[in-house]
């Protein structure tokens, strides 16, 4: 255990966004944080960072090494690195690209938890949560890649969570709406209004759902996903 008894998370996706406002949050509530993004990043605290791309097994293999040589111990896991993008279906490129957005959010967190299984058990249980999107509970014209990817990792959560119940791992995923990030960089203002609350949500908000999923206060809650839309997808 660390000197204060602290709780180790792992968070990819980390220098931006949802990632970084999750990192920033569990820091703020005593957390040591093992930080991982595409590339090298500066954060304040107890953290230790690593460049890497979540696609690669060898990338969350040494996240966790690196959490139990830093801090000796895992007990949670973001997994919130994610690509996506507007895809035409019939552009040259569109399979590799497809391929790609699948690697990161699919693989990514399939590879994720198979990294931090060992290292949760050994800490007697933990949590996992996985960023999905709105996307994967509904389709928009164009983003036919990341809808599916994302449908996908619901249902990988859901299963994770089934086979790692009896070790004492919950494993859940958050389906943020539209949140004012990079991602949705130069996205038109009025797609605000299509949202129920009447505005983009900010990355702290996902950030909150995250911490709390991790959290003992989230004991009994597996295997579900926890929609934080502003109402988007209950019109
Ligand atoms: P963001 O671009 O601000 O942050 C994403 C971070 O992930 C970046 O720092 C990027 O470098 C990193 N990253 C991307 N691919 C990676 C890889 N292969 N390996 C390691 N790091 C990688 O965007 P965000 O909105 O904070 O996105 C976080 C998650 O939230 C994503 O999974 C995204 O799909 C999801 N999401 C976002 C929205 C939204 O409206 N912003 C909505 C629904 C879901």
């Amino acid at each position: 255990p660390t000197a204060a008894g602290a709780r180790v998370v792992l968070v990819t996706g980390a220098a931006s966004g949802i990632g970084r406002a999750t990192v920033d949050l569990l820091l703020a509530r005593g957390s040591r944080v093992v930080a991982v993004d595409l590339d090298e990043l500066a954060i304040e605290g107890e953290v230790v960072a690593l460049a890497g791309d979540v696609a690669d097994e060898e990338t969350n293999r040494a996240a966790v090494a690196l959490a139990v040589e830093a801090f000796g111990r895992l007990d949670g896991v973001v997994l919130n690195a994610g690509a996506g993008g507007t895809l035409p279906w019939e552009d040259p490129g569109a399979v590799a690209a497809a391929e790609r957005i699948f690697a990161v959010n699919l693989h990514g967190p399939m590879l994720g938890i198979r990294a931090a299984v060992p290292a949760l058990r050994q800490a007697g249980g933990g949590a996992i949560v996985v960023t999905a999107s709105v996307a994967g509970l509904r389709a928009d014209p164009g983003t036919w890649a990341y809808n599916a990817s994302k449908s996908a990792v619901i249902n990988l959560v859901r299963a994770a969570a089934l086979d790692y119940a009896a070790a004492g791992i919950r494993v859940n995923a958050i389906a943020p709406g539209l949140t004012r990030t990079r991602i949705i960089e130069g996205a038109d203002p009025l797609l605000a209004e299509r949202v129920p609350l009447g505005r983009f949500a900010e990355p702290g908000e996902q950030a909150e759902p995250i911490g709390f999923l991790l959290s003992p206060a989230a004991s009994y809650i597996t295997g579900t996903t926890l929609v934080v839309d502003g109402g988007l997808d209950a019109g």
